[in-house]
């Protein structure tokens, strides 16, 4: 796609965003007859997820030529994630620390029940269970579940195993290379269909809350809670623009690149369902190949700053409104446990509201609490997703810088890869 081409389609975008807040506002339930654009779109994208991220991976991880290479860029990619993950929770428990958004607010009834359901829907998650969740015993099942972690885990050991078979491994290597590219080209295509794909689906999820009025009543309520989920967002996202900036050496135009991949995120509340965007994005504004291929696929299920970040402030909210004090110690175990949730969390709407019982159980918080934040999290969810996705690709942008200055063949591979 052109440069002009990729700028319009983002005006589109924005512009199909603010028509479904208009639409959602104003015709509440009415506007559910565009649902099915919406969820057409969502699909489109679901569809390439899995031969996307496999032949993605693979090819990128044999990319490196030799499995001993793979262990620094992968180390310090995950490094990298840890890292942001844990500057995201930090900013967020200083701000719920400082605004205190849960002082004075009561619970009702309804909101309980609907606390407890969600608390025995989560089922009862602890730490071994991400460590379990790392090794799938069917990948197929995981993969109709879009449970990325596993194929990700697979995809890097069978990309490293071919590297070392000699000819049979080429020849399969040849052909998940040709897969993503072709890939690649199907996610360009569906890239056209994104206004109309997000339009629908903020207009969807503003209606199915009732429409602007009762949206901005619910809101009002806890209102002292969203702003400082907001706040902290934005902060972080600054926090990366500045890392990107510093680290990667690029200036906003990389931040204008991915928008398009941002705004996705925000309309699909799913970093997942937008990984193959935040690919084609990356790609066009230039980094290489290599290292999209194996930096964001990597990112996008382990990376989730946004949701580890909103875990932090909806746990200290909880113990706010419960008028539970929690110490050093506690806001410690917040970070830790916070952090292992958002790598557990899957890409997909509101995985984060169920991996936060892992955080309320480890400070114990009562699960009910998550009632009260259920009605804004449809919006609150969309906010953290694309905050995910723009923490995915600056990981990318400044793992590239890296890859490319400590790896010789990455140039000769690059101009391999242009041809
Ligand atoms: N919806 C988020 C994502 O897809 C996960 C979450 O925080 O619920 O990245």
């Amino acid at each position: 796609m052109s440069h002009k081409h990729s700028m319009i389609l983002l005006y589109l975008i924005v512009a199909g965003m603010i028509a479904g807040l208009l639409a959602g506002w104003y015709f509440g339930e009415d506007v559910l007859v565009v649902k099915w654009i919406g969820v057409l779109f969502l699909n489109a994208l679901k569809m390439t997820i899995i031969p996307l991220i496999l032949a993605a991976v693979i090819s990128g991880v044999a990319s490196l030529g030799d499995i001993r290479k793979l262990g620094k860029p992968g180390g310090l990619t995950m490094l990298y994630y840890l890292s942001t993950t844990i500057i995201a929770i930090i900013i967020g428990l200083i701000l719920v620390n400082i605004i205190q958004p849960g002082q004075g607010v009561e619970m009702s009834a309804a909101a309980l029940e609907a606390g407890v359901q969600k608390a025995q829907s989560g089922g009862d998650k602890d730490f071994s269970d991400i460590l379990l969740s790392l090794i799938s015993p069917n990948l197929v099942k995981s993969a109709a579940e879009l449970q990325l972690l596993p194929l990700v885990f697979f995809a890097v050991l069978f990309g490293a195993a071919a590297t070392t078979v000699g000819k049979a491994g080429d020849n399969i290597i040849g052909f998940f290379e040709g897969l993503n590219a072709t890939m690649m080209k199907i996610v360009g295509w569906i890239m056209y269909f994104s206004p109309l794909g997000v339009f629908a689906l903020v207009a969807t999820a503003l209606g199915e809350a009732g429409g602007g009025a009762a949206f901005m009543n619910t809101i009002l309520g806890i209102g002292k809670y969203v702003a400082t989920v907001m706040i902290a967002l934005s902060v972080h996202a600054v926090v990366l623009f500045v890392i990107m900036i510093v680290l990667s050496k690029r200036g906003a135009g990389f931040l204008k690149d991915m928008m398009r991949a941002i705004l996705t995120a925000f309309g699909t509340a799913s970093s997942s369902a937008t990984l193959p965007l935040t690919m084609e994005c990356a790609q066009e504004h230039g980094l290489s190949k290599r290292s999209v291929r194996f930096v964001i696929p990597l990112g996008s299920t382990i990376n989730m700053d946004g949701t580890a970040l909103y875990e932090a402030i909806a746990a200290m909210f909880i113990a706010q409104m419960y008028g539970i004090e929690l110490d050093m110690y506690d806001q410690i175990l917040i970070v830790v446990t916070a952090t292992l949730a958002a790598i557990g969390a899957a890409g997909i709407p509101q995985a984060g509201t169920v991996t936060m019982l892992i955080v309320l159980s480890a400070v114990g918080l009562p699960a009910e609490g998550i009632g009260i934040l259920l009605s804004v999290d449809w919006f609150l969810d969309r906010c953290r997703t694309a905050v995910n996705t723009w923490g995915d690709a600056v990981g990318e942008a400044v793992m590239n810088k890296y890859m490319i200055s400590t790896d010789e063949d990455e140039i000769e591979y690059a101009m391999k890869d242009e041809t």
